[in-house]
């Protein structure tokens, strides 16, 4: 199926590694121009090194996508060197050492600190992006959400929880906004995704994924980066507000002690 993406210019922020490498990878298979967003330059030049070999147009559009004048940057980088943004995906994350501890415990800085990498990137890059994309009529947004959002999230990660549900309001009501001007705006919510943000599960947290999921098993980046082909698919024009589910089938884990 010709997914109608040959020459249009796509954004992924956080793209170095992980998920937004595996949809960047995707969106070039379907002939996307590519910016690789990520604050790792040393990563994110890799990538575009690995793209441009496969003959993919790629650059690099490095800078802090949650802070204001990083996000505006990023955006207008990428519209200039690519000539125009038809596609945002909304990717960048953090995780680590900002989680584990339950809301009484936990610092207010990270709280502060994920809901500024998930849900005001989103908010910002999407800003900056829609008067690009609503002045070509054409545009397609992808919003980075979670099953934590759909299941319940595991205890210590409220803050994470928080960020990803606020990510799916935004989407929800951004896809209002914009959905006349010929832009949709869509969120995923992948479970659990074998890349480096859950590199630190521990052996009993991994066994508690696998056991409990349908499919015994994480999901594959690559298996994201197909739905984010075809969710900035002219085939998808019509799904706009939604929330796509990827998860195997299990959303709400039972962690006893792991
Ligand atoms: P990852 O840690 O492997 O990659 C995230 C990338 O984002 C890194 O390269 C990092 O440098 C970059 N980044 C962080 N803060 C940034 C910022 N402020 N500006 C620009 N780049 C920044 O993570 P991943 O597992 O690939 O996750 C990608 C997205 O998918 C995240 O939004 C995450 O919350 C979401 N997600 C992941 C899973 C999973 O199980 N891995 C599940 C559901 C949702």
């Amino acid at each position: 199926m010709d997914f109608g993406l040959k020459g249009k210019a796509a954004l992924v922020t956080g793209a170095a590694r992980g998920i937004g490498k595996a949809e960047a990878l995707a969106l070039a298979g379907e002939g996307c121009a590519i910016a690789i967003n990520d604050i790792d330059a040393a990563e994110a030049e890799k990538t575009v090194a690995e793209l441009r070999e496969a003959g993919v147009q790629a650059v690099t559009a490095i800078g802090d996508v949650s802070e204001p004048e990083g996000a505006e940057r990023v955006v207008a980088a990428a519209a200039a060197a690519l000539g125009g943004l038809a596609i945002l995906v909304n990717n960048a994350g953090a995780g680590g050492r900002h989680l584990g501890a339950r809301a009484e415990d936990m610092a207010i800085d990270d709280f502060d600190i994920i809901l500024r990498t998930h849900l005001r990137s989103t908010f910002l890059c999407s800003k900056y992006a829609v008067p690009v994309m609503r002045a070509a009529g054409f545009g397609r947004i992808v919003n980075t959400s979670s099953m934590n959002v759909t299941g319940g999230g595991r205890p210590g990660v409220t803050n994470y929880s928080a960020a990803k549900a606020g990510v799916l309001g935004f989407t929800r009501t951004l896809a209002k906004e914009v959905g006349a001007g010929g832009i949709t705006v869509n969120a995923i919510a992948p479970g659990y995704v074998e890349t480096d943000l859950i590199a630190g599960f521990s052996p009993e947290k991994r066994a508690v994924v696998t056991g409990q999921n349908p499919l015994g098993r994480f999901c594959q980046p690559e298996e994201v980066g197909a739905l984010i082909a075809f969710l900035c698919s002219t085939q998808a024009a019509f799904i706009n507000g939604a929330l796509i589910c990827m998860d195997g089938g299990k959303r709400d884990f039972h962690w006893g002690d792991a």
